[in-house]
């Protein structure tokens, strides 16, 4: 037997892992079976190579918890270790890496828990003493078993194992209990080893006999070594890609399409991304995309590493190049992953753009679930819109469907006004916004319905992008002011009529001080009066409510205005009931008043 010390300078760097990565002790199980893959593949190399006569016999790595001796085991039959190897890779290099990475990270601890791994040394998060038995592929190798209790020193000695591979024991401390609990292994072998390429196996099924569950000879495997992204997109069907779907996410509804990644240059990324169906706001965010490095799964936080708009997709992203161990700032700036994030948005614009030429119908069904994505996609990253201008879709009241550039054909001629600025009439609720929209299209004018979360956010994009042209909503004047042409019609009443007229009005409404009178000329056949409301006032308002700086615009109470229009046959008669009625009252009182008049304008010389 061989005792020694490790090579860490830092005397106890044990306690200090320990009380420093507390929040994240469970990547200690990702990390063993990490190894024991890699240790697997490598075996295989070997032996393709021809550098093994062995067999290489049944790979499967196994997990078993022993509560009594409190150990948790992960047994692989892979490449293994000899003496000399332990004393390297363990000793040396695991803990001097270790000791590194602490020194390097010890200011941002926060920031990094969570996206790195510390290798098998992240066992000691959990235990007081971890062993390993190996046996390598080397030959005339002997078994070694290595022990380490939660201190730089180790021993060294000759362990029994007959096949080649190494099994790692760790022994639970005090604090890391829960580890022995099957049901919480389980949960996490479903967390980071779904899709692990080599096949994982807990225990054995079991079966319902005699009134209770007893273990069956079949293997428990966790995992599903050949996940669909890993597999070529010719050899997938789409009922392939919905049953992955729901892999990942066993209660979420059919999603609408997929998008299969695969690229090897300047990076390597492969992944399925699925726009979901969503029912509400709380669905979009329970299911996220997951990050997968080589198969084990990083994390589902992918910020950063997607664009913002798409992270509200779902599926699986994963690439063995980007930097999983480094904090998220790091990542946001790191131009690897720019690259990644970059490609991926352009790969989304492609696939929706060839499901639009290819299926235009299809997309048209498609288009009220996936249209949120979209915009959000368009009003926040520029080079997206570029791309979905091309296919994004206007919807007006009638529910046809067109691209920007159809709609615009379509509308140019009739809806111009007299300055040559194309007007976009839209409605946000067909009905409670009918009789305006029967008034528009009474005109021969079109109006589109933009009901969407984020219509308001878009809108505002659309008019700085489209040249020449401004979004109106259908209720927010009369339509001959919303689309204004050459003509004008002259007013039956004259200035003082109409001062005359307004408090009548607003003597006979309800909240009068919400509303302002305004006189129209309109047509004897429009409407005698019509309440409208600014679309400015309006669209800061809703901006504000949609939360963003202009909370000032929230707090002003709503207000309309009362267009009367003064050619209607009806105001005419309203005004001439009140001439005839008040017309003596008021010729008695300008009586009266002249003098007073004729005093104020001496004064005023
Ligand atoms: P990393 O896996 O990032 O290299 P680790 O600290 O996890 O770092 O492991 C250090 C080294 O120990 C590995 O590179 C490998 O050579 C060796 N090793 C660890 N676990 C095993 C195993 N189960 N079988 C064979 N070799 C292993």
């Amino acid at each position: 037997m061989q005792s020694g010390k490790i090579g860490v300078t830092t005397e106890n760097i044990f306690p200090i892992i320990k009380k420093f990565l507390y929040s994240d002790h469970e990547i200690f199980l990702r990390e063993l079976i990490s190894n024991a893959i890699d240790a697997t593949r490598k075996l295989k190399t070997v032996i393709s190579a021809g550098d093994y006569k062995g067999e290489l016999g049944d790979q499967t790595i196994r997990v078993s918890i022993d509560a009594k001796k409190k150990t948790i085991t992960v047994s692989d039959r892979g490449i293994g270790m000899t003496a000399e190897e332990i004393k390297k890779y363990i000793n040396q290099i695991a803990f001097s890496s270790a000791e590194d990475f602490l020194e390097k990270y010890k200011d941002q601890a926060d920031g990094m828990i969570g996206h790195f791994g510390l290798g098998f040394y992240s066992s000691f998060m959990v235990s007081d003493k971890v062993e390993i038995i190996s046996r390598s592929y080397r030959k005339g190798a002997k078994t070694v078993k290595w022990t380490c209790s939660g201190s730089p020193e180790y021993t060294l000695e000759e362990g029994e194992r007959d096949d080649v591979g190494t099994d790692v024991i760790v022994y639970f401390d005090k604090d890391s209990k829960e580890f022995l609990e099957e049901s919480r292994i389980t949960e996490l072998l479903k967390k980071y080893c779904k899709f692990l390429p080599v096949e994982i196996a807990f225990g054995k099924v079991k079966e319902w006999k005699d009134g209770k569950h007893v273990d069956t000879d079949k293997d428990n495997i966790i995992n599903n070594t050949k996940p669909a992204w890993t597999r070529k997109p010719s050899e997938l069907k789409d009922e392939d890609y919905t049953n992955f779907y729901h892999e990942l996410y066993p209660v979420a509804d059919d999603p609408l399409f997929n998008i299969h990644l695969n690229v090897d240059y300047p990076f390597n990324l492969t992944g399925i991304l699925y726009f979901p169906r969503i029912k509400n706001n709380i669905e979009i965010q329970k299911n996220k995309i997951q990050l997968y490095c080589n198969q084990v799964f990083v994390t589902d936080s992918v910020e950063g590493i997607v664009p913002d708009f798409l992270t509200l997709l779902h599926g699986v992203l994963d690439s063995p190049d980007i930097p999983l161990n480094i904090s998220r700032s790091f990542l946001q700036s790191d131009s690897n992953v720019k690259k990644i994030s970059s490609h991926i948005m352009k790969k989304v614009a492609d696939r929706l753009s060839e499901i639009f030429k290819k299926d235009r119908k299809e997309f048209e069904k498609k288009w009220d679930d996936i249209r949120l994505f979209i915009e959000y996609g368009m009003i926040t990253e520029e080079k997206f819109y570029e791309k979905a201008s091309k296919f994004a879709l206007l919807k007006n009241t009638d529910g046809k469907y067109f691209t920007f550039e159809e709609y615009e054909k379509i509308i140019k001629e009739n809806q111009t006004d007299k300055n040559k600025t194309v007007i976009y009439l839209y409605s946000t609720h067909k009905e409670e916004q009918f009789s305006f929209i029967e008034i528009a299209r009474a005109k021969g004018y079109d109006v589109l319905l933009m009901e969407g979360q984020l219509d308001t956010h878009f809108i505002n994009q659309l008019e700085q992008k489209f040249k020449d042209s401004r979004f109106v909503r259908v209720d927010s004047d009369v339509i001959d002011k919303l689309i204004q042409k050459e003509e004008t019609t002259e007013s039956k009443l004259t200035g003082e009529q109409k001062d005359h007229l307004t408090p009548v009005i607003k003597s006979q409404i309800h909240n009068s001080d919400k509303f302002m009178v305004i006189f129209e000329s309109l047509k004897e056949n429009d409407n005698p009066m019509i309440i409208t409301q600014s679309e400015f006032m309006r669209r800061m308002k809703d901006m504000s409510a949609l939360g963003g700086e202009m909370g000032f615009y929230r707090d002003i109470p709503d207000n309309y205005n009362l267009v009367v229009n003064a050619n209607h046959p009806l105001i005419e008669k309203v005004v001439n009931e009140m001439e005839k009625k008040v017309g003596e009252k008021v010729e008695k009182i300008k009586e009266k008043m002249k003098p007073l008049e004729a005093g104020k304008e001496r004064r005023r010389d």
